[in-house]
């Protein structure tokens, strides 16, 4: 069993940091908010004050950050973990965050001889609790081989796609499909519903045909009770939608469906969503259907 420096236990982390320490790692887990990771003391983490006393002696060192200057700020800026890391160390990036940020930090790195994976997921808080969650892996195969035992202590389908960045670069395809997604099964409600029809009905029936979704299955129920609680956060997808658009741009892709969700999620943002759970979209629709 591994030493594993976990860093950033908030909505996912902490379900991921767990898992790890039920598999029989030793975690040591720090969040930069303060109590964070001592609340998490009596479930088997070792509370880490600092970044340098999480990342001490540590086999592997995980991260799970919002976004890029977060992931920048605790391995390649003045203070963070470059000039402490040593070869024998594996720093695995779990957030998700800009590719080309990422294989940025991976040569800093690869400079002072640690290696680096960016390993993205999908499937939600229910699926960092349940150890469920996909797993998209960028890196060298040697790394991925070292890394894999403890991926799968987190996730049921760990996939290696390549160097290093292209996990980030799956990650924002899958984004754009949730988000995509998200918004098909809004308006599919609001049609239905301001058609006279239940809009729970509606849902059983979709869900029962081609047109199922994991978003019907997991947020439809809290699209028709109108709770619009997080889960994973308006202002996180737009995140990654704006890393998805900028990606596109550099490749020279159109996506006029990711362009299209975007603005509808900025509209969220706009109306004070930006702290609630993705399935918030359903008030876009509420709005501009006078419900
Ligand atoms: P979160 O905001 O709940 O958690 C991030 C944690 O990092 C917070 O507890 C925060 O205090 C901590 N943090 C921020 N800066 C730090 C620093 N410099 N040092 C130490 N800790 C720091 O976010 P989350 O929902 O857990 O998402 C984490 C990442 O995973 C994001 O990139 C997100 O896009 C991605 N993701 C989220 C979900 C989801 O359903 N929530 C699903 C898949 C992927």
């Amino acid at each position: 069993m591994a030493r594993i420096g976990f860093i950033g236990l908030g909505v996912m982390g902490r379900e991921m940091a767990l898992n790890l320490a039920k598999a029989g790692h030793a975690v040591v887990g720090h969040d930069v908010v303060p109590g964070v990771a001592e609340g998490l003391a009596a479930q088997g983490i070792t509370p880490a004050h600092d970044l340098a006393a999480a990342a001490e002696g540590a086999e592997f060192v995980i991260l799970m950050l919002p976004d890029t200057p977060q992931v920048e700020e605790v391995l390649t800026a003045p203070g963070g973990l470059l000039g402490r890391l040593r070869p024998e160390q594996l720093v695995i990036d779990m957030s998700t965050i800009s590719p080309v940020a990422t294989r940025k930090m991976a040569e800093a790195l690869a400079a002072r001889g640690v290696a680096m994976l960016d390993a993205p997921v999908s499937g939600g808080v229910t699926g960092a609790r349940d150890a469920k969650l996909s797993i998209m892996v960028g890196g060298e195969e040697a790394a991925f081989a070292r890394a894999r035992p403890v991926l799968e202590a987190m996730g049921s389908k760990v996939v290696h796609v390549g160097a290093i960045g292209n996990g980030q670069t799956v990650k924002l395809c899958n984004q754009l499909v949730c988000a995509i997604n998200i918004q098909a099964m809004c308006e599919a409600i609001a049609l239905a519903r301001a058609s006279g029809l239940d809009p729970a009905v509606a849902r059983e029936v979709l869900m029962g045909g081609s047109a199922n979704s994991w978003m019907l299955e997991n947020l439809g129920p809290k699209v028709l009770e109108k709770d619009a609680g997080a889960g994973f956060r308006i202002d996180l997808k737009l995140k990654d939608l704006r890393l998805a658009n900028d990606l596109a741009f550099q490749q020279g892709v159109p996506l006029p469906g990711t362009a299209l969700v975007t603005s509808l999620y900025l509209e969220a943002r706009a109306h004070g969503e930006g702290s609630n759970g993705n399935q918030a979209l359903f008030r876009v629709y509420d709005r501009m259907t006078a419900q």
